[in-house]
């Protein structure tokens, strides 16, 4: 299930000193020995909150970084009905302003959850001054959630993460970014985790989304994910759709690598 070299070498060692230890008359036991393993490894103990709730008077903002195709702008989207679901006034903000329909894209979202989209009207505006306007306007309307989308090209590391660090920072001129997310698509497996790399050194990434698990078995990237990143995986979609994004739960999770 992709979950990479090392963690499964580790995963066989453990198994092999438990069956040695405690002993295996069934294959049933074994099968739980291998599941309580594997919910360690996922670690049930990380923080997965998000933070969500206004502090010193001003609102949540949530940044939502990664490569292209990953599903920023959909994750964003869903985040929002999830928030709106629970009673918070949410507002976008556009900061894509590198790909012309994304701008587009994240308002038809918006409209969808019933929510205010801001964005410039000009293509390649500048995105720092996109987020700080979406902040400002959540501040004036005491929103309690200021989701950014961020544009993913890679096309240089040096420049994605002035890019990034300069978003950041002009956001940060109006209120905290308490929550910086990195989207990271399941199925590109550890391809896709070594690109995610150069976001987690341009920002300080506080968790991870992982898209995509409908259309993968390869849910083991999870363990590796966490290892090298650092970062708990803390949201997880499963579809295209607008419900189709959930809490990560390690149990859970791990219940259904099994049972695939
Ligand atoms: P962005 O470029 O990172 O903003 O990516 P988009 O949000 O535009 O998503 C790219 C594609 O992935 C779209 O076709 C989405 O519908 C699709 N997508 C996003 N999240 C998921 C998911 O959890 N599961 C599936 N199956 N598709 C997804």
């Amino acid at each position: 299930s992709d979950l990479g070299a090392d963690p499964a070498m580790e995963l066989v060692d453990r198994l092999k000193e438990r069956v040695t230890i405690e002993g295996a008359q069934e294959a049933d036991s074994v099968r739980e020995m291998l599941r309580e393993e594997l919910i360690a490894m996922v670690d049930p103990s990380m923080d997965r909150r998000l933070t969500a709730t206004r502090k010193d008077d001003k609102p949540a903002v949530m940044m939502v970084v990664g490569v292209n195709g990953v599903g920023k702008t959909t994750t964003v989207g869903k985040l929002a009905r999830v928030l709106v679901a629970e009673k918070r006034n949410v507002i976008l903000g556009a900061a894509d302003t590198f790909r012309a329909a994304a701008a587009e894209q994240l308002t038809t979202w918006g409209e969808r959850v019933g929510v205010e989209t801001v964005r410039s009207d000009q293509e390649g505006a500048d995105p720092a001054s996109v987020a700080f306007s979406a902040v400002e306007e959540g501040i004036k309307q005491e929103s309690d959630v200021v989701l950014v989308d961020t544009a993913g090209r890679l096309h240089s590391k040096a420049n994605l993460m002035e890019e990034l660090g300069k978003v950041k920072r002009v956001t940060e001129k109006q209120a905290e970014v308490g929550e910086v997310l990195l989207v990271i698509d399941a199925t590109t497996g550890q391809n896709g985790l070594a690109q995610a790399k150069v976001f987690t050194e341009a920002v300080n990434v506080t968790g991870i989304v992982l898209t995509k698990m409908d259309g993968t078995a390869k849910g083991g990237i999870v363990v590796a994910i966490q290892r090298q990143l650092g970062v708990p995986v803390k949201l997880i979609g499963l579809g295209e759709g607008a419900d189709d994004l959930a809490p990560f739960e390690a149990e859970a999770f791990v219940d259904a690598l099994l049972a695939s």
